[in-house]
């Protein structure tokens, strides 16, 4: 029988525990106990019912266009709950100069692809939308190493397009800044676009066009959800494990190397395995890997772990706070059109962009409600983070009464805090990976998982969960 141990029950740990779980069911002997620091698993995936209105507390939807998420959904029975966004209404603003700039059509993510409304938009200069053309017949270029998004999106549209596009765009994913993060492991498609076309313009018109003739079909929604909300697939992935395989309340304080196998301090509850998989954020991982290696008595036998646990810590995350809002029918009618906006560090607000939840999905909020859930995070959530809620939902109505004139009192208002919780792939993140690859392979049984690697979203922890469960199996 083997037995391996998952630490961190977040979606990545549930996925690989998912994972493991139809192996047994399918014949192989094994046994597998998911060790999870806090009361509840599910990570930052929290849904809640307030007064007419779902309001999500981590991630709201994932994209469509990464399959993980909605295999996964559709293994635990919940495919027909899932929902897509509502692309008809979908139209994003960026805040300019205090005033809302709806993004242009044809602008996918921070890339012109359509000449005359990116022309004829006001969110950008002229001296940009001039580059915007030139940028058409730049020629392909072999990039020497790695390098910031903000550099590449530079070199092709200027300042302001990092400014306005790139740097919300990705705060919003990252928390992160477009100046630290990796154009590598964050938008690989970007480098190898500029590689073979040269022009970012051109590669994508080009892509464009193979896709539609592929498919011929019209494209699918962007965004995919849950119809009850995220917390569902935590739910229904529990509902699908042993109980005995799940340990709450359990927080790991150490892995080691042991007797061919890992051997897991949990208090009362540790235990000796053939494998493990940490499912945690990778400071996490490195502290246990560090814990344990202090118990080690041979210095050499510690060392890949030693290692691996200093390249783990090179792994920087950001905090982030979401603060979900519900108002009246007035304020759903006052407010415009969309999906919501974002706001560009140059503005000088806290909040980095805010979600028109009702107009996002169907059956997020009643008809006779509004929903906006507020994010702010990185440096901005660090500097927040000591306010109060109420301190917190202060700042944020007062931001939104500048933005949008909503004077309205909300009928309620939740603040989730999350603690350095999304990963920031910087420059030089993939090197990093290969050397953590390189130490792992060094510690037999040991497998990773999470948004500290190869993706930070939803469908890409899941497919790490499942890799993860696949490695210690095939071990
Ligand atoms: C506010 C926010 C909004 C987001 N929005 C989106 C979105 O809309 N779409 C999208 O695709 N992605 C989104 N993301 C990203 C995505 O949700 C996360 O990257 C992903 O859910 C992380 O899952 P995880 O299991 O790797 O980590 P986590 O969810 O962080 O789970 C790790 C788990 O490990 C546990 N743990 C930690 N230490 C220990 C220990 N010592 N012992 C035992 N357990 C431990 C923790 O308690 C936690 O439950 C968002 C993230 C945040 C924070």
């Amino acid at each position: 029988m083997k037995r391996v141990a998952i630490v961190g029950g977040g979606v990545s740990g549930l996925a690989a525990a998912f994972a493991l779980e139809e192996r047994r069911r399918n014949g192989a002997v094994l046994e597998y106990v998911l060790y999870e620091s806090s009361p509840h698993p599910g990570g930052v995936l929290r849904t809640e019912l307030i007064d007419g209105c779902l309001v999500e507390a981590g991630p709201d939807s994932f994209i469509t266009e990464k399959p993980w998420a909605a295999d996964l959904c559709r293994a635990v029975g919940l495919g027909n709950q899932l929902i897509g966004s509502n692309d008809a209404e979908r139209k994003t603003y960026i805040l300019v100069r205090g005033r809302l700039v709806v993004i242009p059509d044809g602008l996918m993510f921070m890339v012109p692809t359509k000449i005359l409304p990116t022309i004829l938009s006001p969110l950008f200069s002229w001296k940009t939308k001039v580059r915007m053309t030139c940028e058409l017949f730049q020629r392909p270029r072999v990039a020497e190493g790695d390098e910031s998004v903000a550099s590449l999106i530079e070199r092709h549209y200027g300042a302001e397009m990092v400014d306005r596009l790139a740097d919300p765009l990705l705060s919003g994913i990252y928390g992160g800044e477009a100046t630290a993060l990796s154009v590598r492991a964050v938008l690989p498609r970007f480098a190898e676009m500029e590689r073979t076309h040269g022009s970012l313009g051109r590669a994508m018109l080009a892509a464009r066009k193979k896709m539609s003739s592929a498919t011929g079909r019209p494209a699918p929604p962007i965004f995919t959800s849950l119809k009850n909300g995220m917390q569902e697939l935590v739910r229904a992935i529990i509902s699908r494990l042993p109980p005995l395989s799940l340990l709450t309340h359990t927080p790991v304080r150490a892995v080691r190397p042991d007797a061919g196998g890992w051997a897991v301090s949990a208090g009362p509850r540790s235990g000796h395995f053939d494998a493990v998989i940490l499912a945690v954020p990778t400071y996490a991982a490195a502290e246990m890997l560090r814990s344990g290696s202090a118990g080690t008595s041979s210095e050499l036998e510690a060392a890949p772990a030693t290692q691996l646990a200093t390249e783990l810590a090179g792994i920087q995350y950001s905090s982030s706070i979401t603060i979900g809002m519900g108002y009246g029918r007035e304020v759903r009618q006052s407010l415009p059109p969309g999906f919501g906006f974002l706001v560009p560090r140059s503005e000088g607000k806290r909040m980095l962009a805010a979600t028109f939840v009702h107009n996002k999905f169907p059956n997020r909020a009643a008809p006779d409600r509004a929903m906006l859930r507020c994010f702010i995070g990185g440096v901005r959530a660090e500097a927040e983070w000591t306010l109060s809620d109420d301190q917190i939902v202060g700042m944020v109505r007062s931001e939104l009464q500048q933005v949008l004139g909503l004077r309205s009192e909300p009928l309620f208002a939740r603040v989730y805090r999350w603690k350095a919780a999304m990963a920031q792939y910087g420059v030089g993140h993939l090197e990093r990976l290969e050397r953590i690859e390189h130490l792992r392979q060094q510690l037999p049984g040991l497998a990773l998982a999470g948004n500290g690697y190869r993706g930070i979203g939803v469908p890409d922890c899941i497919r790490s969960g499942r890799e993860a469960a696949a490695q210690v199996v095939a071990n």
